[in-house]
């Protein structure tokens, strides 16, 4: 049986893996599913490499109360399905790196209360993801553990990048741009250095746009600067998070209208966004196919907060050569994607309307003073391929 890698997403309500096997150079996709419903109706589905579905099997919410629970029933059907011993390694997703790791980490005790510290800083995911790595340390103690981080992508930012216009010392505690999003960026840089080696050298603003969405300024592959900041709430709106705002409006609710801090957070991260403007739905299909004026405008204000943010971004990039939509709505919405553009008609972007509707990587018309192009995002793979080079095996090359 051939090696294989499992990589992990835990969340507070959801747990997701998928299995790669490790062929020659390649990372062949062999399994994929997971635990939703956490602490509600918990499902647990498990896939093929082609999507056929193997196991749907539903628990009671007693009996998987949290993350830690869940990955042991991940555990158990892996121990009786499918060879665990052929796993090599786990690579998990961890939101939060804080201002030190640049880079993904093999977990040890002493890493793992380090990730453990930056649970203030992102409470509910950190949580979520750090609980499977302290399952899987219990049940399997040789297994080497690998820790990908959100952040970790974005701590070669300069200075002016990382910084709020508050206080020092604030800067000093750890109040600063984190930014995230950072595997899916490095991802898709790696997918442009390999269809457009040139292109990547240069200036590229990504724009993952999916129910959580940020953009990212990139030169010569490395971010320099990102939307999201202290918090996955900040830069442009989302399903259903509000995006930038006035931190006076926070405190007017908290003074003025008497909501709770936790209200208050409930409100801007369930609350708000795509769902708050629109009344009706986080989901951009539903809006687009609404004839409500309501998902007409949050639609509109979306596409125009997008285009805005890479404007500032080109800013800090002095320019603007190749623009890149990734994500759920990035990858398959083009009416988004027309709006996005024509919104940046003034700096020289033309779009191909027949290549943006069938949907081929690259967008732009002749005469587009910047390359537009679509690069899905795989941020599992990503994880998977630093999990292989932490383990001291090369990892598969950037098209794998
Ligand atoms: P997540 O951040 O959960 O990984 P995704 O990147 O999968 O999210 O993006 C999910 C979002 O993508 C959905 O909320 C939906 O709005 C959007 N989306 C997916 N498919 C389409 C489509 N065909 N047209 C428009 N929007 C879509």
């Amino acid at each position: 049986m051939n090696d294989s890698i499992l990589v992990v997403n835990a969340g507070s309500s959801s747990i997701k893996f998928k299995l790669y096997r490790i062929d020659g150079a390649d990372l062949a996709p062999l399994l994929g599913g997971g635990m939703s419903g956490i602490g509600g109706t918990p499902l647990l589905t498990v896939k093929d490499g082609r999507g056929a579905v193997l196991e749907e099997r539903r628990f009671t919410p007693g009996d998987v109360p949290d993350a830690s629970a869940a990955q042991h029933h991940l555990e158990d059907w892996f121990a009786h399905h499918r060879g665990a011993e052929s796993i090599v390694a786990v690579g998990h997703r961890v939101v939060h790196g804080g201002p030190d790791f640049a880079e993904p980490v093999l977990v040890d005790d002493a890493v793992l209360r380090r990730l453990e510290s930056f649970i203030p800083l992102a409470p509910l995911h950190q949580l979520g993801n750090l609980d499977p790595i302290r399952v899987l340390r219990q049940r399997r103690p040789d297994l080497p553990q690998v820790a990908c981080f959100d952040t970790a992508f974005h701590r070669g930012h300069p200075e002016l990048s990382d910084r709020f216009a508050l206080p020092r010392f604030l800067h000093d505690e750890g109040v600063r741009r984190y930014g995230f999003h950072g595997l899916s960026y490095e991802y898709v840089a790696g997918r442009l250095r390999d269809l457009a080696p040139e292109t990547a050298q240069g200036r590229v603003v990504v724009a993952h746009l999916g129910s959580g969405a940020s953009l990212c300024a990139l030169k010569g592959g490395r971010s320099q600067e990102t939307t999201m900041s202290f918090t996955a709430l900040d830069g442009v709106p989302m399903g259903t998070r509000c995006g930038a705002l006035d931190p006076g409006v926070v405190l007017h609710l908290i003074e003025h209208k008497g909501m709770s801090p936790a209200e208050v957070g409930h409100m801007l991260y369930h609350e708000s966004g795509l769902l708050g403007l629109s009344g009706l739905s986080n989901d951009v299909r539903t809006l687009l196919a609404s004839d409500r004026p309501e998902a007409a405008m949050a639609v509109a204000f979306f596409c125009r907060r997008v285009a805005q943010a890479a404007a500032s971004l080109a800013v800090t990039l002095g320019g603007l050569d190749a623009f890149v939509f990734t994500a759920g709505i990035g990858e398959n919405a083009p009416e988004i994607r027309q709006r996005i553009v024509a919104e940046l008609g003034w700096a020289g972007l033309i779009l191909s309307n027949d290549a943006n509707r069938s949907g081929v990587a690259r967008l732009d018309a002749a005469g587009s003073r910047a390359q537009i192009w679509i690069i899905p995002t795989d941020e599992e793979r990503m994880i998977a391929r630093h999990t292989l080079r932490l383990l001291g095996r090369a990892a598969p090359g950037a098209t794998a």
